[in-house]
C-alpha cells in the first residue's frame, strides 16, 4: 500500500461524504482463495447495464507512473489518474478476469463501469485489468480467474 508518497495539495477525495456506500445490487464478501475480498451481484444485472464509477484521488499520470507496487491506480489519460485506493472506492473490489463480465469506459474524466454481459444474481463482478498490472501483481502468483482455473 503506498502512502504519503504524493503530495496531498489539491488531492482530497472527490467523493463528498466519505462514506462507504454499497450500491444495493452489490456486496462485498470474501471471494477465491488467493484474491481477497470481491464484489458480487445481489441482483440481476443486465448487459450493459452501469454498475459503478471508480472513484479515487486525481492525479496527475507523470506521478502514477513513479508509485511503485500501487494497485489501485487507473489511467484516464497521459495527464490524469485514478489513484482508487480510498476505502469508500467500492469499484476496487472488483477482481481481475481474463473472460470479464464488465469494462471500464473513459466518460469525460469519469471511469465508468458497465456490465459486458448479463450477470446473474450471486456472480461475482470481474473485470480485465490491464498489461502492466497483470504482469506486475498476476503473473507471478498465477491468474486464478474462471477462466484460467478451469483451462
Ligand atoms: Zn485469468
Amino acid at each position: 500500500m503506498v502512502k504519503n508518497r504524493i503530495p496531498t495539495a489539491g488531492t482530497q477525495d472527490l467523493l463528498s461524504n466519505g462514506v462507504k456506500t454499497i450500491d444495493a445490487r452489490f456486496e462485498v464478501r470474501k471471494s477465491k482463495p488467493g484474491t481477497g475480498l470481491g464484489l458480487f451481484a445481489i441482483s440481476d444485472i443486465q448487459k450493459g447495464e452501469f454498475i459503478l464509477e471508480y472513484t479515487g484521488r486525481k492525479i496527475p499520470t507523470a506521478v502514477a507512473d513513479t508509485m511503485n507496487k500501487a494497485r489501485y491506480l487507473f489511467e484516464i489519460d497521459g495527464n490524469w489518474t485514478i489513484d482508487g485506493s480510498i476505502r469508500s472506492n467500492t469499484a476496487r473490489y472488483i477482481n481481475h478476469s481474463c473472460d470479464p463480465n464488465t469494462e471500464a469506459e473513459i466518460d469525460d474524466g469519469h471511469i465508468m463501469i458497465t456490465a459486458v454481459r448479463a450477470i446473474k444474481k450471486g456472480e461475482e463482478l470481474t473485470i480485465d485489468y490491464d498489461t502492466e498490472y497483470f504482469d506486475e501483481f498476476i503473473r507471478p502468483v498465477g491468474c486464478k480467474c474462471e477462466s484460467c482455473v478451469s483451462a
